[in-house]
């Protein structure tokens, strides 16, 4: 044999995924996490199989927006371009508009950027974040799979793991794949030493191996408006009031993303009140800023509504064999702070420097792809528990419907109102770029210990209202409560091995 007719090892891994279906790696879904797993193991030298279900571009109202420590990442992992050619728009912070007062949150510079920064340098080193159509970064993303030699992508549906005959050590997947010519389906087979599904939100396999199930209490409906003048280009909206929360961020040079929270039973989107375009029509539309309200009315009217559920989902510990369940399909929080490509592009930067080849040599050793995950979930949490509590926390207090909830939203608008640290911190938090969980429980505290300050001063008027204070004092244990209540819980569920 000649030596241009020796295979490399490149080629021969190609063919054995082409014509054996068999890799290091089978990966279900090319959405967020799959695109950046694939693209990050096949970097290090694995031989890797894609497999999606619907190569089209996506069509969805999930992903727009990228935190600045998601765009960190992603560069990371080598994959930045994909944010390149997709008309995404900057993103400078936030805006947060509560019953029409504004206060801007921008992404704060870390400590070491503040020190090095000349002045007149500062405002370009400043975190960005990206909004996008998540289609089209999708797209890219799955661009850059395929020209990466180590991929092989298939457009096929998974519907079933393959277990070994003796024991429930996973070997790869059962799919069905629709023949170009005459649709028809067959079933195909794909292995690997490891199988990991990504399959998102709605996942066929978390049943059998995450055995939770997500807790939905609202949902986001989307709305896609054209040329809406937004109070401040570049940011992010949150609009606050007697609703709950709704979302303004571009998502193109024309086009701006709403989504509008509606929570479960909703008495203003009854059938009675017209469901939900009663609703927007009623409530939201008049608290709206002035200058989106004409956008946003044609949107409604000729536009597309479209819903999606805000899961909460805890994240669990992989103890299988040959399998993981990672991105949405494990661990999911409510979308209101934008954090799950953050998380998801971070998870793939954590698991695949722990899966390194110089690690684990052998993908199929179970015994040490199990320890490696042991330690994933716990090196995971200094992004992901901020993201995932304060998500939820956030949540409760900005789609407030009691009146101790009611007196933290207030406070969190005041405590951003004080500026300096005060909006520094949970900027940082919100954007991942402060991976410390203690610095969010600080901010959380201030906050309710603001808003209990507020209830006080405002329950008493004046040292003449002394009289009112044991209840006011009341009150403040109830707000401080709430807190408790509010916070709590997320961080026992954070806690867990
Ligand atoms: C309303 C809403 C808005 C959001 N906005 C943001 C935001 O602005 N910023 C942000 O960071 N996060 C946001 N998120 C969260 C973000 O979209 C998810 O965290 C992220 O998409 C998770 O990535 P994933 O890869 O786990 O799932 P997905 O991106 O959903 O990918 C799953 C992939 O698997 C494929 N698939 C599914 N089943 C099969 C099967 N049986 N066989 C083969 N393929 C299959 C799907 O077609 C899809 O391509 C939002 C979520 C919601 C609900």
């Amino acid at each position: 044999m000649t030596l241009s007719a020796t295979k490399s090892a490149t080629e021969t891994m190609s063919e054995r995924r082409h014509l054996h279906h068999e890799a290091d790696v089978v990966v279900v879904g090319a959405g967020v996490f799959g695109c950046a797993i694939a693209f990050a193991l096949a970097s290090q030298g694995r031989s890797v199989i894609l497999l999606e279900r619907w190569m089209k571009e996506p069509d969805r109202i999930v992903g727009e927006l990228l935190q600045p420590g998601g765009v960190a990442a992603l560069r990371k992992l080598g994959l930045g371009k994909c944010l390149e050619g997709i008309d995404a728009v900057r993103v400078d912070g936030y805006d947060v508009i509560y019953y029409g007062k504004e206060v801007m949150i921008p992404y704060p510079y870390s400590a070491d950027e503040k020190a090095k920064a000349k002045q007149e340098e500062r405002e370009r080193q400043r975190p960005k974040g990206w909004s996008f159509h998540h289609g089209r970064f999708i797209r890219k993303l799955r661009e850059a799979c395929a020209a990466e030699p180590n991929i092989t992508i298939f457009e096929t549906t998974v519907k079933n793991t393959v277990k070994g005959e003796f024991g429930d050590q996973v070997l790869g997947v059962v799919t069905e794949t629709a023949d170009q010519y005459t649709g028809l389906k067959k079933a195909d087979y794909f292995f690997g030493s490891l199988t990991i599904i990504a399959d998102g939100y709605a996942s066929i396999f978390r049943k059998e191996y995450i055995g939770k199930t997500p807790i939905v209490k609202s949902k986001f409906y989307g709305l896609e408006l054209i040329d809406c003048v937004l109070p401040a280009p570049n940011h992010g909206h949150v609009l606050l009031g007697d609703g709950a929360p709704v979302l303004l961020y571009q998502i193109g040079t024309h086009e701006t993303r709403a989504l509008i929270d509606i929570p479960d039973n909703l008495p203003t989107a009854t059938t009675a009140m017209g469901g939900v375009k009663g609703h927007i029509k009623n409530v939201v539309i008049p608290s709206l800023p002035e200058s989106t309200r004409p956008s946003f009315i044609e949107a409604l009217e000729n536009g597309k509504l479209r819903s999606m559920p805000n899961s909460w989902l805890p994240p669990t510990t992989q103890k299988m064999s040959g399998v993981v369940v990672l991105g949405d399909a494990m661990n999911m929080r409510h979308p209101l702070t934008g954090g799950g490509m953050t998380v998801a592009f971070n998870d793939v930067i954590t698991l695949s420097s722990l899966l390194s080849p110089e690690r684990v040599p052998d993908l199929s050793d179970t015994v040490k792809v199990k320890q490696v995950m042991k330690e994933f979930h716990w090196q995971r949490k200094n992004l992901s528990s901020i993201i995932n509590i304060l998500a939820q926390a956030l949540y409760a207090l900005f789609a407030a419907n009691d009146g101790q909830l009611r007196a933290l939203q207030r406070g969190c608008f005041e405590y951003f109102l004080k500026g300096g640290n005060c909006v520094d911190g949970p900027a940082g938090l919100l954007a991942g770029i402060i991976q410390q969980p203690f610095v969010l429980f600080y901010h959380f505290f201030s906050v309710a210990l603001l808003a209990i300050w507020l209830v006080l001063s405002s329950t008493m008027g004046s040292i003449l209202g002394i009289w009112k204070l044991p209840y006011a004092i009341i009150q403040s244990i109830l707000v401080f409560w709430k807190a408790c209540v509010v916070i709590f819980p997320y961080i026992f569920s954070e806690i867990r091995p």
